[in-house]
């Protein structure tokens, strides 16, 4: 389960003040040490640590929080706010085109999830926004991510619009995003090509399928286990592409949350969605209160 070692830390943080009717600035001390050690345990960036720390401190301290009837409650709460703030405080709406088709493109190195996620969207967008879905496959270097992406396809019942391997990935996008028109699609969405490593090559290639199918959103879909390297990535695409968002795969893992409680504060971008699981199903809108409830159980 996600962030299970980092909510038993977390409350057990809690628990050096929350049976105490009063609280000393000693007893916030050590709790806030306790917290700030959890978070670095669950791969949180060491900076975004050092400003949450320094936040809530001020905050229980400035605002006389101690010497309140609540003293643990009024704790709680703040670090329960604070961890919201992190993941982006409310939650980031989708953003649609006033004109239809609404183009998004996914993109994101290999393995993320970014295939299968691009086939949850489509099935999400249809059953609560009745959308009509187009998926384009423009990843044109594994023969097998167009097949992947087709079989995803014929199991969701949305047509793929495929020029095989030998055409241009800006081209391809170009063509399915005129023949989602001509259709009556009103939802694109742009399977791009993943890479091991972040390379030039493919930032370039991405950077001309924006400029073609200029999207309303560019979702980067980063694995959840992989923590820090999660966020370098994010760091890396939101630099070359600007993007407006990142889904968070396989939080049903042994997820730690570096990458949840880091992404927005490094990139500046909210996450707007999570992966939970293979199926389809499987995906839900990221809502960074709940989240922060939930670790804080
Ligand atoms: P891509 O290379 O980025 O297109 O990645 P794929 O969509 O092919 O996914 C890579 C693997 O991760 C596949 O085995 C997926 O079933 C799996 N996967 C994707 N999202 C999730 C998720 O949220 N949870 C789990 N457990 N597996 C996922």
């Amino acid at each position: 389960m996600a962030f299970e070692g980092l909510s038993d830390r977390l409350q057990s943080a809690m628990g050096t003040v929350s049976g105490k009717g009063k609280i000393t600035e000693a007893d916030l001390k050590q709790m806030m040490r306790e917290v700030r050690l959890a978070l670095l345990e669950a791969d949180v960036n060491f900076k975004v640590v050092k400003k949450f720390v320094k936040t809530v401190n001020e905050r229980a301290l400035g605002a006389n929080v101690l010497e309140s009837l609540s003293p643990a409650q009024q704790v709680v709460k703040i670090v329960n706010e604070e961890l919201t703030e992190l993941m982006g405080g409310e939650q980031a709406p989708f953003n649609f085109s006033p004109k239809p088709p609404t183009v998004v493109m996914m993109v994101g190195l290999q393995g993320a999830g970014k295939t299968t996620t691009a086939g949850k969207l489509a099935k999400f967008m249809h059953k609560n926004e009745h959308k009509r879905p187009l998926l384009i496959a423009a990843d044109v270097y594994r023969p097998a991510a167009i097949d992947q992406l087709q079989t995803l396809g014929e199991q969701l019942n949305y047509p793929v619009f495929s020029m095989g391997t030998d055409a241009d990935p800006v081209e391809i996008a170009r063509q399915g995003i005129e023949r989602a028109k001509i259709d009556g699609r009103d939802l694109v969405i742009i399977d791009t090509a993943g890479r091991l490593h972040v390379d030039d090559q493919l930032m370039a290639e991405l950077q001309n399928i924006k400029e073609v199918a200029n999207p309303q959103e560019i979702l980067l879909v980063v694995d959840s286990m992989t923590g820090q390297d999660a966020v370098n990535v994010a760091e890396t695409f939101n630099e070359r592409l600007d993007i407006s968002g990142v889904v968070l795969t396989k939080l049903d893992g042994d997820t730690r949350g570096g990458a949840a409680l880091s992404i927005r504060s490094v990139t500046g971008k909210p996450i707007k969605f999570t992966g939970q699981g293979e199926k389809l199903e499987d995906f839900e809108i990221f809502y960074p209160e709940r989240m922060a409830s939930r670790i804080l159980g």
